[in-house]
């Protein structure tokens, strides 16, 4: 058995369990949610570029970031093409859940409810993020 560190979609569980937190392990690999307010991403207020934890493709930018006041990190908008989304039931109410397009992880659900121009609201586990401040 080899692991292919190169490509994300192709890692074997204990790969993945090697690279990751716990935490985020949980979230990206399990379909984990952090508890609200946790997140020092809440408060990340700087210019700079949100990356996925677990392959570091870029998938938010800081001007998409609103304070949403759920205690999650929150954005209205993504990088075109950072994402893939499926239905959720688990909740016996449909969501709409959303994962990095590019290794698989999830990382939250999307609503209908955000701001202008979009109106959506990507609501975002911070422990699946890892911020890049502007240089
Ligand atoms: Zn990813």
């Amino acid at each position: 058995m080899e692991d292919n560190a190169n490509d994300p979609a192709t890692l074997s569980q204990a790969e993945w369990a090697r690279r990751l937190t716990p935490e985020q392990h949980h979230i990206l690999r399990e379909h984990g949610t952090e508890r609200p307010f946790t997140s020092p991403l809440n408060d990340e207020k700087r210019e700079g570029v949100y990356k996925c934890a677990g392959c570091g493709a870029v998938l938010f930018t800081s001007d998409m970031k609103f304070d949403s006041g759920t205690g999650w990190p929150s954005f209205f908008d993504a990088r075109p093409g950072a994402f893939a989304t499926s239905r959720d039931m688990t909740l016996l109410m449909p969501r709409t859940e959303y994962h990095c397009a590019n290794c698989g992880g999830h990382h939250g659900h999307v609503f209908e409810d955000g701001p202008a121009p979009t109106g959506l609201r990507y609501c975002n586990n911070g422990d699946a993020l890892v911020f890049e401040p502007a240089k």
